[in-house]
């Protein structure tokens, strides 16, 4: 258990929608299903695949659905098969400690604040820095070497407000994406 920050991984509604339709939600570009060649992560339940063994979707995805104006879509994978959803009070990812990611600290309205470059070990007290300053309000985890979106991390307090203006947003975006 762990109450400093919240680990916002993938809604499990997102998930759902691209495992049953197969296309990128709010951008309708097909999904590719395929073998694992690479570590992932799934974004929904935030482990890493094994290689050569289990199946995986790609799509287009933007991370700042349902909290700020500009998209940003990039590509993210989630497992093919259903999977559990990362807790939102796990502390930063086991399967993810080993590999290089970039923190992104944002304050609302999309400014990034500052940046932080962690390796294997490094993630937590890089989390805690940027939390103690009072104008970062959430932080994006990308992979540092495929610059790819991994996971968003907000204060415990922020998180319920956040929830809920993502959840009303998921709705928009699952509305536009059946169109
Ligand atoms: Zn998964």
């Amino acid at each position: 258990m762990h109450d400093a920050y919240r680990v916002i991984a993938l809604p499990s509604e997102v998930a759902a929608y691209v495992r049953d339709s197969r296309k990128s939600p709010g951008y309708g570009h097909p999904a590719h299903r395929e073998v694992a060649q690479g570590y992932g992560p799934c974004r929904h339940c935030l482990r890493t695949f094994h290689l050569g063994e289990e199946e995986r979707i790609l799509f287009t995805y933007d991370p700042f659905t349902g909290i700020e104006q500009v998209p940003l879509p990039g590509p993210v994978y989630v497992h093919a098969e259903n999977c559990d959803r990362y807790p939102e009070n796990g502390a930063y990812p086991n399967d993810l400690r080993p590999h290089a990611a970039v923190l992104n600290a944002y304050a609302s309205g999309q400014r990034l604040i500052a940046q932080i470059h962690v390796d294997s070990g490094g993630q937590d007290a890089a989390v805690e820095s940027l939390l103690q300053r009072p104008d970062v309000d959430y932080i994006e985890v990308r992979d540092r070497e495929a610059g790819c979106y991994d996971f968003r991390i907000e204060r415990a307090e922020t998180a319920r407000t956040l929830a809920r203006k993502r959840s009303s947003n998921a709705e928009n975006l699952l509305r536009c994406s059946s169109q």
